[in-house]
């Protein structure tokens, strides 16, 4: 189990990466760790701040239900209205750190299947870099929400899906025009399926440019995903 200095340090790390790579622009995004189990205890970035740029003034101290649990300060930092995603998946879901981005890949995919409520990940390799996978035919489906300010009626239906998930259903999800939510039992695991779930939301984007569009009718989204 990370400390909280530990935790900081971690996440102050992953925003300079995460910005760097263009996952986390303009303030955008949220990162927490668990940091105790009994009680739950989680550090998350606090809201408004440059991801670049963090440094360790810059994170709030949650408990189970999204409670101040370090010293409030004036002009200090302040959860966003999010974090009670992060405190439901910290929960229920296993997770042990929480990474929130806002690609453009996310972005895109996500206002485009949003009607569908998920997008379809199959036919590449890189789907074994998620839990459970062992063949790159395995079928994974993303979900997809539509973006909303009610925070709490979502986290309540994301409570609710991972509390019992079906088979496949992966430690991820998009909000549509908004961007990806991923997690892991650790905060390594939860950058690797961040980076696998970007990657992929990249190829099949490039990949329906390269083939001239996108067809939303298709299940397979009009792309030929297994070759
Ligand atoms: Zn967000």
């Amino acid at each position: 189990m990370n400390s909280p200095e530990a935790a900081r340090a971690a996440l102050m790390a992953i925003g300079r990466e995460f910005h760097q790579r263009g996952w986390s622009l303009a303030t955008s995004s949220n990162y927490s760790v668990v940091v105790g189990r009994d009680p739950l205890r989680l550090v998350l970035t606090g809201s408004g701040f440059d991801k670049g740029r963090l440094t360790p003034a810059d994170f709030v101290e949650l408990d189970r239900d999204g409670g101040r649990v370090d010293a409030e300060v004036p002009g200090g930092p302040r959860p966003s209205a999010e974090a009670r995603l992060h405190v439901v998946l910290a929960r229920t879901a296993g997770a042990g750190a929480v990474l929130h981005t806002h690609s453009v890949w996310g972005t895109v995919w996500s206002e485009a299947v949003v009607a569908r409520g998920h997008l379809r990940l199959q036919g590449y390799e890189m789907l074994k870099a998620l839990p459970g996978v062992t063949t790159h035919e395995a079928v994974v489906d993303l979900p997809v929400y539509a973006n909303t300010q009610d925070i709490a009626g979502l986290a309540a239906r994301i409570e609710a899906r991972w509390a019992a998930p079906t088979p496949g259903l992966p430690p991820a999800f998009l909000m549509a025009g908004h961007g990806l939510y991923a997690w892991g039992r650790d905060l390594a695991e939860a950058r690797r399926h961040v980076e696998a779930v970007e990657f992929l939301l990249e190829v099949l984007g490039r990949k329906a440019a390269l083939h001239g569009g996108w067809n939303p009718g298709d299940p397979d989204h009009g792309l030929d995903t297994h070759s």
